[in-house]
């Protein structure tokens, strides 16, 4: 993961492009990884987390990325209608009745509830949604959208 120079988190870069950043004196590293690289001349452990040593102005971006990872990140892994794990991905106006792909249209469900629920509305059932879905905001998105984020970001996004 890498960071502003105000420890805001940025995105997510190849070990190779944090270790040129290091090496380049762009970023230093704030959390170490597993592991050593080994280049010709030299060995650095794995940046988990590097920082960049000059603020960059980053352009603001309204809408993140709609994806599956993002989906289960916001709904917390939980299924939006029984709260127990999540497994796929529901869209609560069904798109075989023109709902949309879109943040504020789908949740994070269980296998069960997904499929007792086919293309029906929560209404139609009287079901109710435990949480409101919407865009996510925040920098730490900027992140969470890519990949299971290495547990040592915590403390990094946590300031986001
Ligand atoms: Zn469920």
């Amino acid at each position: 993961m890498i960071l502003n120079a105000t420890y805001e988190p940025l995105g997510v870069v190849s070990v190779r492009r944090a270790a040129i950043l290091v090496l380049s004196a762009k970023a230093i590293c704030v959390a170490d990884g597993d592991g050593i690289l080994h280049s010709s001349r030299q060995a650095m452990p794995v940046p988990s987390v590097v920082r960049l040593t000059r603020f960059v102005r980053v352009p603001y971006r309204a809408n993140v990325g709609l994806s599956r990872r993002g989906i289960f990140a916001r709904d917390g892994g939980r299924c939006a209608y029984c709260r127990s794990t999540a497994e796929t991905i529901d869209h609560i106006m069904p798109r075989s009745r023109g709902g949309r792909h879109a943040w504020e249209n789908v949740v994070a469900a269980c296998a069960r509830c997904n499929h007792r629920k086919g293309d029906r509305t929560p209404a139609e059932l009287g079901w109710r949604l435990q949480t409101v879905p919407g865009v996510p905001r925040g920098a730490a998105w900027r992140v969470l959208g890519h990949r299971a984020p290495d547990p040592r970001w915590a403390e990094f996004l946590a300031l986001a």
